[in-house]
């Protein structure tokens, strides 16, 4: 008999969080490490929704709460949810989780049979193509095209679409590419989903950046689409909009109460309920008139540093990088820095347990070598992976450490004989 069920074989990670101990090895031996890794905003929880957690535990709001998530707070969400997609939602639809990651594993746990397919952006955040086999479904990614600033046509989502897809997964704006949906793209997935799909399949709209975008744009839902709503979840947060990672509270708005219920049900296996002081301080957060101020601001100081930076990638020989429209992340194309290096070929040539891809053997050249911490393709999905030579730099950091970073990268891009002598040794491999 063995200690370990079959199934956590069939279950993977999030390797932004594995990289933190490369990262403190490096800071060990060498010294600091510029951290371009993290997916999370580098300010502070905005000071009005600090003083309401703080106000709360003075009133001891501190006990077990419902587990759908406290009324107030529902009540809140689904007015904006309202407010801002055009709808008519009643508290009843919206659950809360502790953040915005666990209604994606959930999700195929409520909906999903052995068997059944799930479709997911590719390059998409990994937690989507990580749980798919866990429950025995199929995963059949949607891979976004570079050409079309990473988004996908509808002619390429009808080719996936079969009797037995249950979830469609999307992100706009996207990690990692930043990537935004025109109004014409929702307008058509919704009409090849209603044309090819039946009326129990469920769209998961994870806009946890919805708040995130550039150039003056707006945040499109394809819930806004009328006839499209009814099947689809939106899934949102505080860990971005607020900065407010650590505080772990998101939700999602389901297309009726009976699938709520099915959710709070896990919610109570699982969790129990989320930390009430949080959530009512998440509510202060919708409610009070000077968060649009502080988010904008920082919506502002993403926008700057991705001018900046998307030109300093661009200027590097072997590197191109398409402008994001949204989210605090940096996607470029390192095909010509692989070719420099001839990283595809060294990487070929590493014994086989130690081959991931020419990007992740960068990635770590980069970390070791360089002292800068980026994140490669292959973390965001992994099938269909080959040949696609990405990093993504997130720009949650000030300007001038961001600048220092991209440098890094380049020196990296150039340092040849620190490769070879990085391949020979691997340090990367020493466990800790
Ligand atoms: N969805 C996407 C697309 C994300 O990028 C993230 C976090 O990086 C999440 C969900 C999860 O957010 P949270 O930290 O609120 O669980």
């Amino acid at each position: 008999m063995n200690l370990f069920a079959e199934r956590n074989n069939r279950i993977d990670t999030e390797n932004a969080f594995k990289v933190g101990p490369h990262i403190v090895r490096v800071e060990q031996n060498k010294g600091s490490v510029i951290k371009l890794n993290l997916g999370e905003p580098d300010f502070s929880v905005p000071s009005h929704i600090k003083e309401e957690i703080k106000r709360q535990l003075d009133l001891d709001n501190t006990h077990y709460c419902d587990p759908k998530g406290l009324l107030s707070l529902r009540i809140a969400i689904s007015n904006q949810i309202n407010e801002t997609r055009n709808l008519n939602t009643n508290p009843e639809q919206v659950v809360v989780f502790p953040g915005g990651k666990p209604s994606i594993g959930l999700a195929q746990q409520v909906y999903c049979e052995p068997g059944d397919e799930v479709i997911y952006p590719s390059p998409g955040f990994p937690i989507y193509e990580s749980f798919i086999r866990y429950v025995r479904a199929v995963p059949v990614p949607i891979h976004l095209k570079e050409e079309s600033n990473f988004t996908f046509s509808p002619e390429e989502l009808e080719k996936l679409i079969t009797p037995k897809t249950k979830i469609i997964y999307l992100n706009f704006p996207s990690n990692p590419t930043g990537g935004v949906a025109s109004q014409k793209l929702l307008e058509d997935t919704a009409r090849v989903i209603l044309e090819r799909c039946q009326n129990n399949v469920r769209i998961y709209s994870d806009e946890i950046y919805e708040n995130i975008i550039f150039d003056g744009n707006k945040h499109i839902s394809i819930s806004s689409i009328p006839s499209i709503s009814d099947r689809t979840i939106i899934s949102s947060g505080f860990s971005k909009t607020f900065a407010w990672t650590g505080g772990r509270i998101g939700y999602a708005v389901f297309p009726t109460i009976e699938e709520a219920d099915y959710f709070k049900t896990l919610n109570i296996n699982y969790f129990s309920c989320i930390p009430p002081y949080n959530q009512e301080a998440a509510r202060e957060a919708l409610e009070n008139p000077l968060s649009k101020e502080v988010v904008q601001k920082m919506v502002d100081t993403f926008e700057d540093r991705r001018n900046i930076i998307w030109q300093q990638l661009n200027d590097i020989d072997g590197i191109t990088c398409q402008k994001p429209g949204g989210a605090f992340y940096l996607f470029p194309n390192i095909a010509g820095v692989c070719e420099k290096l001839d990283l595809i070929e060294k990487h070929n040539n590493l014994p086989i347990d130690q081959q991931s891809s020419p990007a992740n053997l960068f990635q770590m050249f980069a970390l070791y070598e360089h002292q800068v911490a980026v994140m490669d393709r292959k973390s965001f999905g992994q099938i269909g992976a080959e040949g696609k030579h990405f990093l993504r730099l997130s720009i949650a950091a000030e300007t001038s450490v961001l600048k220092e970073g991209v440098y890094r990268l380049k020196n990296a891009s150039e340092d040849l004989s620190g490769l070879d002598r990085f391949i020979k040794e691997r340090p990367d491999l020493i466990s800790t």
